[in-house]
């Protein structure tokens, strides 16, 4: 399941490709070029704008497979929470896609980290990936167990504290 951003949700889509979704993003508001990019690429339109989906929409009908999805929320984690359980998408983690440019992170080879990250870096990281697209580097350690542990804290189910009724 793909989808494409509007150039509204653009920490919904980063946070999207931290959970490893795939998500694109536009940038430019013009509503041509960004429609027509996600029929030719087959992609589902998040926006939070109604009468931008009821457009897009209507070259799909509305059925579960729908070309377009209205985000009710408006803080982006409670966004992301909602696309998840509205799509039933789980987490693939923090280390499958570039948060910036939405391309799937390949494995480096330890050493080939080499002198592309900080030495204190190189040498606590257990793992290292590159974007094929803009190069950037990401690793194992303190920032993405940070990005784990929000995406497990957005995404974790409700409590059973609520219907927890125990008979007494
Ligand atoms: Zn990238």
């Amino acid at each position: 399941m793909r989808f494409l951003a509007d150039s509204m949700l653009g920490r919904l889509a980063r946070w999207l490709r931290f959970a490893g979704v795939d998500c694109g993003y536009v940038r430019d508001r013009q509503e041509v070029p960004f429609l027509e990019r996600a029929s030719r690429e087959d992609r589902i339109i998040l926006t939070a704008d109604r009468g931008l989906a009821s457009r897009a929409g209507g070259r799909a009908g509305g059925s579960a497979g729908g070309s377009a999805y209205v985000v009710n929320a408006t803080f982006h984690r409670d966004q992301l929470k909602e696309v998840m359980a509205h799509f039933n998408l789980r987490p693939a983690g923090p280390l499958t896609r570039c948060g910036e440019c939405n391309a799937p992170l390949a494995q480096l080879h330890h050493a080939e980290a080499y002198g592309r990250v900080p030495l204190r870096v190189y040498e606590s990281a257990m793992q290292f990936f590159a974007c094929p697209e803009c190069g950037r580097l990401y690793w194992s350690g303190s920032h993405t167990e940070a990005i784990a542990r929000t995406l497990s804290e957005i995404l974790r189910p409700p409590s059973q504290g609520d219907r927890d009724h125990t008979p007494t």
